[in-house]
Protein backbone atom coordinates (compact mmCIF):
# COMPACT_ATOMS: atom_id res chain seq x y z
CA UNK A 1 0.00 0.00 0.00
CA UNK A 2 0.88 3.73 -0.22
CA UNK A 3 1.88 5.64 2.82
CA UNK A 4 -1.21 8.28 2.89
CA UNK A 5 0.72 10.84 2.93
CA UNK A 6 2.74 9.79 -0.29
CA UNK A 7 -0.71 9.67 -1.89
CA UNK A 8 -1.41 13.49 -0.94
CA UNK A 9 1.98 14.50 -2.18
CA UNK A 10 1.37 13.16 -5.53
CA UNK A 11 -2.57 14.54 -5.48
CA UNK A 12 -0.52 17.75 -4.50
CA UNK A 13 2.05 17.55 -7.28
CA UNK A 14 -0.45 16.68 -9.73
CA UNK A 15 -2.34 19.89 -9.27
CA UNK A 16 0.60 22.33 -9.19
CA UNK A 17 1.21 20.39 -12.54
CA UNK A 18 4.08 17.38 -11.68
CA UNK A 19 3.23 14.16 -13.01
CA UNK A 20 4.90 11.66 -10.69
CA UNK A 21 5.55 8.73 -12.90
CA UNK A 22 8.15 6.50 -10.71
CA UNK A 23 7.05 7.15 -6.55
CA UNK A 24 10.97 5.95 -5.86
CA UNK A 25 12.32 8.39 -8.12
CA UNK A 26 10.13 11.22 -5.95
CA UNK A 27 11.72 9.95 -2.44
CA UNK A 28 14.68 9.93 -4.13
CA UNK A 29 14.66 13.47 -5.20
CA UNK A 30 15.09 14.86 -1.87
CA UNK A 31 18.89 13.46 -1.68
CA UNK A 32 19.35 14.89 -4.89
CA UNK A 33 23.43 16.34 -4.45
CA UNK A 34 23.91 17.60 -8.37
CA UNK A 35 21.14 18.36 -11.06
CA UNK A 36 22.27 18.06 -14.98
CA UNK A 37 19.97 20.60 -17.03
CA UNK A 38 19.55 20.29 -21.07
CA UNK A 39 19.96 23.09 -22.53
CA UNK A 40 17.92 23.78 -25.49
CA UNK A 41 13.97 23.21 -24.81
CA UNK A 42 15.01 22.82 -21.00
CA UNK A 43 16.72 25.80 -19.81
CA UNK A 44 16.37 27.91 -23.23
CA UNK A 45 12.90 27.81 -24.65
CA UNK A 46 14.54 25.90 -27.94
CA UNK A 47 12.71 28.57 -30.45
CA UNK A 48 15.53 29.84 -32.92
CA UNK A 49 15.15 32.41 -34.35
CA UNK A 50 18.17 33.20 -37.72
CA UNK A 51 20.04 36.08 -36.94
CA UNK A 52 22.10 35.75 -39.74
CA UNK A 53 23.08 33.97 -43.21
CA UNK A 54 26.99 34.32 -44.18
CA UNK A 55 27.99 32.93 -47.72
CA UNK A 56 31.37 31.19 -47.70
CA UNK A 57 31.55 30.54 -51.38
CA UNK A 58 33.27 27.08 -51.17
CA UNK A 59 36.17 27.60 -48.44
CA UNK A 60 37.51 24.03 -49.04
CA UNK A 61 39.08 25.05 -52.49
CA UNK A 62 40.10 27.86 -51.06
CA UNK A 63 38.34 30.92 -52.74
CA UNK A 64 37.30 32.70 -49.99
CA UNK A 65 34.48 34.99 -49.32
CA UNK A 66 34.53 36.91 -52.82
CA UNK A 67 31.50 38.00 -54.77
CA UNK A 68 30.93 34.61 -56.82
CA UNK A 69 29.32 33.28 -53.02
CA UNK A 70 25.76 31.78 -53.01
CA UNK A 71 23.20 34.56 -52.27
CA UNK A 72 22.12 34.44 -48.50
CA UNK A 73 18.84 34.06 -50.27
CA UNK A 74 19.91 30.62 -52.01
CA UNK A 75 21.67 29.13 -49.04
CA UNK A 76 18.57 29.65 -46.81
CA UNK A 77 16.03 28.11 -49.27
CA UNK A 78 18.76 25.09 -49.82
CA UNK A 79 19.20 24.65 -45.86
CA UNK A 80 15.22 25.23 -45.59
CA UNK A 81 14.90 22.38 -48.35
CA UNK A 82 16.95 19.74 -46.22
CA UNK A 83 15.35 20.73 -42.64
CA UNK A 84 11.65 20.48 -43.80
CA UNK A 85 11.56 16.67 -42.54
CA UNK A 86 13.35 17.32 -39.81
CA UNK A 87 12.34 17.72 -36.32
CA UNK A 88 15.16 19.86 -34.89
CA UNK A 89 14.17 23.38 -33.06
CA UNK A 90 17.04 24.46 -35.21
CA UNK A 91 15.12 22.95 -38.48
CA UNK A 92 11.63 24.94 -37.21
CA UNK A 93 14.05 27.79 -37.02
CA UNK A 94 15.37 27.89 -40.61
CA UNK A 95 11.93 26.75 -42.17
CA UNK A 96 10.33 29.75 -40.29
CA UNK A 97 12.94 32.60 -41.65
CA UNK A 98 12.51 31.60 -45.14
CA UNK A 99 8.54 31.17 -45.06
CA UNK A 100 8.93 34.54 -43.41
CA UNK A 101 11.28 35.65 -46.66
CA UNK A 102 8.98 33.80 -48.63
CA UNK A 103 11.87 31.67 -50.34
CA UNK A 104 10.92 28.29 -52.03
CA UNK A 105 12.16 25.32 -51.16
CA UNK A 106 12.74 22.02 -53.28
CA UNK A 107 12.20 18.54 -52.52
CA UNK A 108 14.60 16.52 -51.06
CA UNK A 109 15.52 13.13 -51.81
CA UNK A 110 17.43 10.36 -49.57
CA UNK A 111 16.95 12.89 -46.82
CA UNK A 112 18.53 11.39 -43.68
CA UNK A 113 19.43 13.03 -40.22
CA UNK A 114 23.11 12.46 -38.52
CA UNK A 115 22.18 12.67 -34.66
CA UNK A 116 23.39 15.71 -33.00
CA UNK A 117 25.45 16.39 -36.12
CA UNK A 118 22.43 17.73 -38.78
CA UNK A 119 21.29 16.52 -41.92
CA UNK A 120 21.78 15.74 -45.52
CA UNK A 121 19.76 14.97 -49.03
CA UNK A 122 19.70 15.14 -52.54
CA UNK A 123 18.81 18.00 -54.48
CA UNK A 124 18.49 17.86 -57.54
CA UNK A 125 20.60 14.91 -57.56
CA UNK A 126 23.14 16.89 -56.01
CA UNK A 127 24.35 15.63 -52.46
CA UNK A 128 23.85 18.77 -49.68
CA UNK A 129 24.34 18.73 -45.88
CA UNK A 130 23.29 21.59 -42.91
CA UNK A 131 25.79 20.16 -39.92
CA UNK A 132 26.83 21.92 -36.73
CA UNK A 133 31.23 22.81 -36.00
CA UNK A 134 31.78 19.61 -34.98
CA UNK A 135 30.93 18.20 -38.25
CA UNK A 136 33.39 20.15 -39.93
CA UNK A 137 36.04 19.63 -37.69
CA UNK A 138 35.78 15.59 -37.59
CA UNK A 139 35.95 15.83 -41.18
CA UNK A 140 38.74 17.65 -41.61
CA UNK A 141 36.56 20.98 -43.25
CA UNK A 142 39.03 23.79 -41.16
CA UNK A 143 36.89 27.28 -41.35
CA UNK A 144 38.84 30.16 -40.51
CA UNK A 145 36.49 33.09 -41.81
CA UNK A 146 36.20 36.19 -39.05
CA UNK A 147 32.67 36.92 -39.73
CA UNK A 148 32.12 33.19 -38.65
CA UNK A 149 34.11 33.80 -35.35
CA UNK A 150 32.87 36.70 -34.50
CA UNK A 151 28.88 35.18 -34.62
CA UNK A 152 30.23 32.31 -32.64
CA UNK A 153 31.42 34.56 -29.67
CA UNK A 154 28.12 36.09 -29.84
CA UNK A 155 26.46 33.16 -28.13
CA UNK A 156 24.61 31.77 -30.91
CA UNK A 157 24.23 28.59 -32.92
CA UNK A 158 25.64 28.09 -36.27
CA UNK A 159 25.24 25.54 -39.08
CA UNK A 160 26.90 25.15 -41.98
CA UNK A 161 25.48 24.18 -46.13
CA UNK A 162 27.73 21.98 -47.60
CA UNK A 163 27.68 20.81 -51.27
CA UNK A 164 30.02 17.60 -50.91
CA UNK A 165 32.84 19.02 -48.76
CA UNK A 166 32.24 22.40 -49.60
CA UNK A 167 31.31 24.99 -47.42
CA UNK A 168 28.78 27.17 -49.58
CA UNK A 169 27.53 29.38 -46.54
CA UNK A 170 26.71 29.57 -42.55
CA UNK A 171 23.31 30.12 -41.12
CA UNK A 172 23.17 31.72 -37.19
CA UNK A 173 20.36 31.38 -35.13
CA UNK A 174 19.82 32.54 -31.56
CA UNK A 175 17.63 31.03 -28.58
CA UNK A 176 16.01 32.35 -25.70
CA UNK A 177 17.35 31.67 -21.85
CA UNK A 178 13.52 30.81 -20.81
CA UNK A 179 12.88 33.31 -18.05
CA UNK A 180 12.38 31.00 -15.50
CA UNK A 181 15.63 29.00 -15.20
CA UNK A 182 17.81 32.00 -13.66
CA UNK A 183 15.36 31.57 -10.60
CA UNK A 184 15.41 27.85 -10.87
CA UNK A 185 19.28 27.82 -11.01
CA UNK A 186 20.19 30.08 -7.96
CA UNK A 187 17.26 28.58 -5.85
CA UNK A 188 18.88 24.73 -6.22
CA UNK A 189 22.33 26.34 -5.96
CA UNK A 190 21.13 28.08 -1.88
CA UNK A 191 19.84 24.46 -1.33
CA UNK A 192 23.38 23.13 -1.65
CA UNK A 193 23.09 21.35 -5.26
CA UNK A 194 25.32 21.71 -7.93
CA UNK A 195 23.80 22.99 -11.39
CA UNK A 196 25.22 21.62 -14.33
CA UNK A 197 24.32 21.61 -18.34
CA UNK A 198 24.57 19.40 -20.80
CA UNK A 199 24.11 20.12 -24.61
CA UNK A 200 24.87 19.33 -28.53
CA UNK A 201 25.61 22.77 -28.90
CA UNK A 202 29.00 24.33 -29.86
CA UNK A 203 31.06 25.63 -26.68
CA UNK A 204 30.69 29.03 -27.29
CA UNK A 205 26.54 28.90 -26.95
CA UNK A 206 27.25 26.94 -23.86
CA UNK A 207 29.75 29.30 -22.53
CA UNK A 208 27.48 31.49 -22.60
CA UNK A 209 24.14 30.11 -21.12
CA UNK A 210 26.40 28.95 -18.45
CA UNK A 211 27.64 32.67 -17.44
CA UNK A 212 24.20 33.97 -17.96
CA UNK A 213 22.32 31.38 -15.26
CA UNK A 214 25.87 31.15 -13.15
CA UNK A 215 25.83 27.04 -14.06
CA UNK A 216 28.76 25.72 -11.42
CA UNK A 217 29.73 23.85 -14.65
CA UNK A 218 28.86 22.90 -18.56
CA UNK A 219 29.58 20.12 -20.73
CA UNK A 220 29.46 20.91 -24.66
CA UNK A 221 29.21 19.36 -28.13
CA UNK A 222 28.39 16.21 -26.38
CA UNK A 223 27.03 13.67 -29.20
CA UNK A 224 23.52 12.06 -28.26
CA UNK A 225 25.15 8.89 -27.59
CA UNK A 226 27.45 10.23 -25.03
CA UNK A 227 24.57 12.52 -22.76
CA UNK A 228 23.49 9.13 -20.56
CA UNK A 229 27.58 8.51 -20.24
CA UNK A 230 28.32 11.92 -19.11
CA UNK A 231 25.41 11.92 -16.08
CA UNK A 232 27.19 8.34 -15.05
CA UNK A 233 30.68 10.17 -14.65
CA UNK A 234 28.55 12.70 -12.25
CA UNK A 235 26.70 9.79 -10.62
CA UNK A 236 30.14 8.73 -9.35
CA UNK A 237 30.41 11.52 -7.63
CA UNK A 238 27.12 12.92 -7.01
CA UNK A 239 23.38 11.65 -6.43
CA UNK A 240 22.08 13.25 -9.92
CA UNK A 241 19.28 14.29 -11.80
CA UNK A 242 18.47 15.17 -15.31
CA UNK A 243 16.27 17.40 -16.70
CA UNK A 244 15.47 17.35 -20.35
CA UNK A 245 13.06 17.59 -23.24
CA UNK A 246 14.56 16.20 -26.23
CA UNK A 247 14.43 12.38 -27.55
CA UNK A 248 18.26 12.43 -27.44
CA UNK A 249 17.90 13.03 -23.96
CA UNK A 250 15.79 9.86 -22.95
CA UNK A 251 18.91 7.63 -22.08
CA UNK A 252 20.45 10.61 -19.62
CA UNK A 253 17.03 10.42 -17.83
CA UNK A 254 17.25 7.00 -18.04
CA UNK A 255 20.39 6.90 -16.24
CA UNK A 256 19.59 10.03 -13.95
CA UNK A 257 18.75 8.73 -10.54
CA UNK A 258 15.83 10.97 -10.87
CA UNK A 259 15.25 11.74 -14.19
CA UNK A 260 12.48 15.02 -15.10
CA UNK A 261 10.99 16.03 -18.77
CA UNK A 262 10.02 18.88 -19.59
CA UNK A 263 6.07 18.29 -20.87
CA UNK A 264 6.32 20.23 -23.99
CA UNK A 265 9.59 17.85 -24.81
CA UNK A 266 9.30 14.47 -27.11
CA UNK A 267 7.07 11.52 -26.26
CA UNK A 268 10.50 9.86 -26.04
CA UNK A 269 11.35 11.61 -23.34
CA UNK A 270 8.14 11.91 -21.21
CA UNK A 271 7.73 8.51 -21.35
CA UNK A 272 11.46 7.71 -19.78
CA UNK A 273 10.85 10.06 -16.91
CA UNK A 274 10.22 9.40 -13.64
CA UNK A 275 8.82 13.09 -13.27
CA UNK A 276 7.22 15.28 -15.86
CA UNK A 277 7.12 19.30 -15.17
CA UNK A 278 3.90 19.97 -17.39
CA UNK A 279 4.08 23.61 -17.10
CA UNK A 280 7.46 23.32 -18.94
CA UNK A 281 8.52 25.81 -15.68
CA UNK A 282 12.41 24.51 -14.62
CA UNK A 283 10.99 26.23 -10.89
CA UNK A 284 8.88 22.95 -10.39
CA UNK A 285 12.38 21.38 -9.86
CA UNK A 286 13.19 23.23 -6.91
CA UNK A 287 9.32 22.44 -6.24
CA UNK A 288 9.76 18.63 -6.50
CA UNK A 289 12.75 18.66 -4.25
CA UNK A 290 10.99 20.35 -1.04
CA UNK A 291 7.95 18.70 -1.83
CA UNK A 292 10.51 15.34 -1.68
CA UNK A 293 11.90 16.32 1.48
CA UNK A 294 8.86 17.19 3.13
CA UNK A 295 6.61 14.41 2.07
CA UNK A 296 9.78 11.97 3.40
CA UNK A 297 10.76 13.91 6.79
CA UNK A 298 7.06 13.14 8.03
CA UNK A 299 7.53 9.15 6.91
CA UNK A 300 11.06 8.92 8.90
P1 LIG B 1 20.99 19.82 -27.78
O1 LIG B 1 21.81 18.98 -26.87
O2 LIG B 1 21.27 21.28 -27.55
O3 LIG B 1 19.51 19.49 -27.68
P2 LIG B 1 21.44 18.29 -30.27
O4 LIG B 1 22.26 17.17 -29.75
O5 LIG B 1 20.06 18.01 -30.66
O6 LIG B 1 21.49 19.57 -29.26
O7 LIG B 1 22.19 18.94 -31.51
C1 LIG B 1 23.53 19.33 -31.39
C2 LIG B 1 24.01 20.12 -32.57
O8 LIG B 1 23.88 19.32 -33.77
C3 LIG B 1 23.21 21.36 -32.86
O9 LIG B 1 23.60 22.47 -32.09
C4 LIG B 1 23.50 21.54 -34.34
O10 LIG B 1 24.76 22.13 -34.53
C5 LIG B 1 23.54 20.11 -34.86
N1 LIG B 1 22.23 19.67 -35.38
C6 LIG B 1 21.39 18.74 -34.86
N2 LIG B 1 20.29 18.60 -35.61
C7 LIG B 1 20.40 19.49 -36.62
C8 LIG B 1 19.58 19.85 -37.73
N3 LIG B 1 18.40 19.30 -37.97
N4 LIG B 1 20.06 20.81 -38.54
C9 LIG B 1 21.25 21.40 -38.32
N5 LIG B 1 22.05 21.11 -37.30
C10 LIG B 1 21.65 20.17 -36.47
MG1 LIG C 1 16.90 19.68 -25.79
Amino acid sequence: AIPLVVAVSTSIAAKTGLLIRDRQAFERARNLQAIIFDKTGTLTEGRFGVTDVVSLSGEKIGSGDGDNGMSSDRILSLAASLEASSEHPIAAGILESAREKGLQTQSVEEFSSIPGKGVHGLVGGKKFLVVSPGYLEENGISLKNEKIEEIETQGKTVVFLLQEDRVLGAVALADIIRKESREAISKLKSMGIKCLMLTGDNRYVAAWVSQELELDDYFAEVLPHEKAEKVKEVQAEYITGMVGDGVNDAPALAQADVGIAIGAGTDVAIETADIVLVKNDPRDVVYIIKLSRKTYSKMY
